[in-house]
């Protein structure tokens, strides 16, 4: 067994050189090996940090649009070579098959590429003569420092979501990764400095409660991006918005996906297996609940059966289909669904837990499983198990699925399976979830729409990257101008008129 690495803070565009006074492991998922040992950051260290960014901040907010786009495009350049480099990071610690990973990165490298195009995204508004000799026009200036907050299970694509556009905007950045698989993270985030921006305005602090806590605080972090689950969402929100900071804070999700009568039962297959069971089932958008109108779950069932029987689970490196949970805990926590959804009366038709994985070592695995007859008020149900785990609920009608998706409290993404186009059209209309696919299982984020869900998947009114993205990083201000016609003036005490 090798001595674990040594992980650190990014700050002023070097590698923390101090003593951390607590630190925690960072495993291997697919082996069970420490393969890290991560500082933590304390709350009067996070503080430091914060200073150092406001004032590489006041540098870069008088950057000129050239230079920040020449910035984002030298990065883009450099995460394109390296994105292979990075991909096998996140697989090393979150466990996810390295084409999944790579996927994640170019994901994350198209808002890259949208960010590229900050002169266009920040031009304003101008009015001439809105009044006689009066012009108004629209800017949008930069912040100052904000923070993102990101979730382990996609280590790359989340911080990424949000820093390209921040940064192209004009502000100074500090990421708090997931303690759980932070390197990815940090190796993008190394390669700002590359790219030419100064130092101070991208760093990285690791840790916990405490360094949340000191960010979500500190007056001098104006808005802070949060993406994690949804009670840590609400509080983050909640104490964010209470210290007077603009906060969007992305949560826990259950997606359906509602497979009518008509629909091709092949393709509603291939996507329930491909969107339940990829990355492990620890995606924000991964289909936990299908939700089958009658009378098609039995074949439907067959064929999801049979698709699942080809499935390798073992170590992402190896060329396996799916790899293994993040943690042990979260192994055990997800494998305990699997005893309750029997004794609450579902019916298990796929177990997943196996007496062996394709890998070396003790990895944290749990192969795909499948229960049919899933109904609310059952724990498989009613919670985000964030697994490989795949419930079929059957339903009488359309109408009947619709109720159940709109009940639901969360409302981060839905899909819909049919040939009908008017049941489409209508299931797009009437269902309350931020991102819907239409016979595409996961609606995955485009950079240049915006990304986030609706109800308990999103607290605060702005979603991800695209035209939201470059709002939530600026704040607007219009001026009205009037350089005087020597032949204008005189006093006129009432409210001005337009004339
Ligand atoms: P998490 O909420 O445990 O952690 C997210 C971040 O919050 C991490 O950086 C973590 O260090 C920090 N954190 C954890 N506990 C905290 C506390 N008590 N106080 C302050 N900060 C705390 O989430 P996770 O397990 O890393 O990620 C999985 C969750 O993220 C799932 O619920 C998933 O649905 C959600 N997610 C949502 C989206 C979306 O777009 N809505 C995208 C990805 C993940």
């Amino acid at each position: 067994m090798s001595t674990p690495t040594r992980i650190t803070h990014l700050v002023d565009g070097q590698s923390w050189t101090g003593t951390a006074e607590r630190t925690s492991p960072v495993f291997n998922p697919a082996t069970g090996e420490q393969s890290g040992v991560l500082d933590l950051a304390s709350a009067s260290l996070v503080d430091e940090v914060v200073k150092s960014a406001a004032s590489a901040w006041e540098e870069w907010a008088d950057a000129s649009l050239a230079k920040r786009s020449g910035v984002l495009f030298a990065f883009r350049e450099l995460l394109n070579e390296r994105k292979e480099d990075v991909a096998a990071l996140i697989t090393a610690e979150h466990g996810k098959v390295l084409s999944d990973a790579l996927g994640e990165v170019t994901r994350g490298l198209e808002v890259a590429e949208f960010a590229c195009g900050i002169p266009h995204l920040l031009r304003g508004g101008f009015s001439e003569n809105a009044s006689t000799n009066v012009d108004v026009y629209s800017i949008r200036q930069p912040f100052g420092v904000v923070a993102v907050i990101s979730p382990f299970n996609f280590p790359a694509m989340v911080p990424m979501w949000f820093i390209p556009i921040a940064i192209a905007c004009g502000n100074a950045v500090i990421l708090k990764p997931s303690e759980k698989d932070p390197s990815a993270a940090i190796a993008v985030a190394a390669l700002w400095k590359e790219a030419g921006l100064p130092d101070g305005v991208m760093q990285v602090v690791n840790g916990d409660k405490e360094a949340v806590d000191a960010l979500l605080t500190h007056p001098d972090v104006k808005s802070v991006s949060f993406v994690g689950s949804t009670p840590i969402a609400k509080y983050v929100y909640e104490t964010g918005t209470a210290h007077g900071k603009r906060v969007q804070a992305l949560g826990g999700a259950k997606n359906h996906m509602l497979v009518l009568p008509d629909a091709d039962l092949d393709l509603a297959a291939d996507a329930a297996v491909n969107a339940g069971f990829g990355s492990a089932g620890e995606r924000c958008m991964a289909i936990s609940a299908l939700v089958a109108v009658e009378p098609i779950a039995d074949e439907l069932i067959s064929k999801i059966k049979d698709r699942m029987g080809k499935l390798v689970t073992g170590d992402g490196t190896r060329g396996c289909d799916m790899g293994p949970l993040v943690t042990s805990q979260h192994r055990d926590k997800v494998t305990s669904y699997l005893d309750a959804g029997v004794s609450e009366g579902a019916t298990l038709v796929v177990d997943g837990r196996q007496d062996s994985y394709d890998s070396d070592g003790e990895g944290y695995f749990l192969a795909p499983t499948l229960f049919d007859h899933v109904k609310p008020g059952m724990s498989l149900y009613d919670d985000e198990i964030f697994g490989p785990v795949l419930s079929v609920v059957r339903v009488g009608s359309y109408d009947e699925g619709l109720k159940l998706i709109n009940s639901n409290p969360y409302g981060n993404g839905t899909a819909i399976f049919t040939n009908d186009g008017g049941a489409a059209r209508k299931f797009q209309r009437n269902v309350e979830v931020g991102m819907v696919g239409v016979n595409v299982p996961i609606p995955v984020p485009v950079s240049y729409y915006s990304f986030g869900g609706w109800k308990n998947s999103l607290f605060g009114d702005t979603h991800a990257h695209g035209m939201e993205g470059v709002h939530f990083f600026t704040r607007g201000k219009v001026v009205t101008s009037r350089w005087l016609d020597p032949s204008h003036g005189g006093l006129n005490l009432g409210f001005p008129q337009n004339d």
